[in-house]
């Protein structure tokens, strides 16, 4: 007896399962899920709605914000995060807070006047050594949308990386972790963290972690975003782009998510804009 099909879903339905998309051919689960009907509707490029991390003139980014906007219209998208670097990251042009205003009045005004695409006032604050944030609450509280990171002092211990991150999810104005781990592909391990309480106080504090979707990131990965959706933890998909084209690398970061069994409703970059605006009001 020779089991086959002239095409894949023929050969599942020939072993009573149903089809099983590629990216979940990992032995994760994925038969048993299968079997009890419980296999993810995976995540599709067409249902991302916007980019939740993207840099622009304001810091070391190359594109004004109208730029970004245009690119956004070329790609289908509705809306974008422009989430530029905080004060003391001097070496990525980080913003000051006179600047940060300036560039909330941009937007405010682009917005008013765009009928199609929305911006997001954002920033990528940075988590500093003794995990407080690089800027003040009453700054943050002003913004739409805060990813909080870490970009320096990668070498200290697991405790003290692990205490810095936990302490910025405290933060009631820190919507997502951007680039969680902080591993550079060929180039770097990530940082030594406690994944396991990074994990617990996400869902203890409703933060978001981000899949970083830059090439040489895409971070969290396959299998920390699988874990973190098992936990309940929502995602957020940034490209991390500093010149235009690469907001296209969002692909790469739908990729990662439907590795990691993500459905629609596990990441933020499905929502409209409204939705959005009123689900980041929800942790304050
Ligand atoms: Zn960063
Ligand atoms: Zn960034």
């Amino acid at each position: 007896n020779y089991i086959g099909g002239k095409e894949e879903e023929e050969v599942f339905k020939a072993v009573d399962l149903p089809y099983i998309p590629p990216e979940l051919r990992e032995d994760r689960g994925e038969i048993e899920a299968g079997l009890q009907n419980k296999l993810p509707k995976l995540l599709e490029l067409g249902e991302i709605k916007g980019d939740l991390h993207v840099h622009s003139k304001y810091s070391d980014g190359a594109a004004t914000l109208s730029e970004i906007a245009e690119k956004a219209r070329k790609m289908g998208l509705q809306w974008v995060a422009v989430c530029d670097h905080s004060q003391s990251l001097k070496v990525a042009g980080g913003v000051s807070v006179e600047d940060l205003r300036r560039k909330r009045r941009e937007i405010e005004i682009f917005n008013q006047s765009s009928s199609d695409i929305k911006l997001l006032c954002g920033t990528e604050v940075d988590i500093l050594n003794d995990g407080s944030l690089d800027y003040p609450d009453e700054i943050l509280k002003e913004l739409d949308f805060v990813i909080a990171a870490i970009h320096t002092g990668f070498k200290q211990d697991e405790a003290t990386l692990t205490t810095r991150m936990v302490k910025a999810m405290e933060n009631p104005y820190v919507h997502s972790i951007a680039h969680p781990t902080g591993r550079i592909i060929n180039e770097r391990e990530g940082y030594s963290l406690n994944l396991e309480q990074v994990f617990a106080k996400a869902v203890q504090t409703n933060t978001c972690l981000e899949i970083n979707a830059y090439f040489k990131r895409l971070d969290l990965n396959d299998i920390l975003s699988k874990t973190a959706r098992d936990k309940g933890i929502k995602l957020t998909i940034g490209t991390d782009a500093h010149i235009l084209d690469q907001m296209e690398y969002l692909r790469l970061g739908v990729f990662v998510a439907r590795r990691g069994w993500l459905e629609k409703g596990d990441v933020l970059n499905t929502m409209s804009y409204d939705q959005l605006i009123h689900f980041l009001k929800r942790k304050k």
